[in-house]
């Protein structure tokens, strides 16, 4: 098989000029027909919308998604906190497949379940309940039907508010919740677990059932960049640029 590859929390943005590089260097560098590439959720600081796209930066970012696609990469996104707006138009522009979380794949013959991450995060009871309201279908066509201008504005005034949160809150509460995970893995008959958000690169195990689960958290593009990939015999994570 041709390995698939797995990136999150890039946190694309026109300020940070360096990450939108690389990525598109990335993209530009992986071979043409070769495996996968899931991009789990936070590819951008945050998504007003799919009318955004006439800003040049969002529409660099999807076209190069899209070449990648053209030249036989199938890209796969599952949107994140950040970028949860992305919708129909970005999948249009960008060719790529945008699904629902979380998403249940095989990767060499072993099942390995895909999500951005925050719903593990169970403990902080006050992110969650805003995480409802924001996902819901009513919330989301009432946001969308304001000018995009407004909603910029309110998306600024909202990222201030949570980045004062994240200073208060205990770092325990931000990371995933270990009953949460364990009833994920659960459900999903125990598979591999793929997820970002946490910011927390690495591999973790848990014992459910008797079952030994692998969670593998990627980690962001604020400093190093990186990416996980996975073929029949091992995940592992790997510096970009290499
Ligand atoms: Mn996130």
């Amino acid at each position: 098989m041709a390995a698939a590859l797995f990136v999150s929390d890039l946190h694309l943005c026109p300020t940070r000029p360096a990450a939108t590089r690389l990525f598109l260097d990335l993209l530009a560098a992986l071979p043409a027909q070769g495996g996968p590439l899931y991009i789990l959720g936070d590819l951008f600081e945050y998504w007003a919308g799919d009318d955004d796209l006439d800003e040049p930066f969002n529409a660099s970012v999807a076209a190069g998604i899209k070449r990648l696609v053209a030249r036989g990469v199938e890209v796969v996104v599952l949107a994140g906190n950040r970028d949860f707006l992305l919708g129909d138009g970005f999948a249009a522009a960008s060719s790529a497949r945008l699904l629902d979380e979380p998403q249940l794949i095989s990767v060499g013959g072993q099942a390995t379940l895909l999500l951005h991450g925050d719903s593990l995060c169970t403990n902080d009871h006050a992110y969650q309940e805003f995480c409802r309201e924001v996902r819901s279908e009513a919330w989301r066509s009432a946001f969308l039907a304001r000018p995009l201008a407004e909603r910029h504005a309110e998306i600024e005034s909202m990222r201030a508010r949570s980045e004062e949160q994240k200073r208060i809150k205990p770092a325990a509460i931000m990371d995933v919740a270990s009953d949460a995970v364990d009833a994920l893995l659960r459900r999903y008959d125990y598979p591999r677990l793929i997820h970002g958000h946490t910011h927390r690169a690495g591999r973790n195990e848990h014992l459910v059932d008797g079952h030994l689960c692998e969670r593998w958290v990627l980690g962001d593009w604020y400093g190093a960049a990186s990416y996980l990939r996975c073929d029949e015999a091992a995940c592992d994570f790997l510096p970009w640029p290499g």
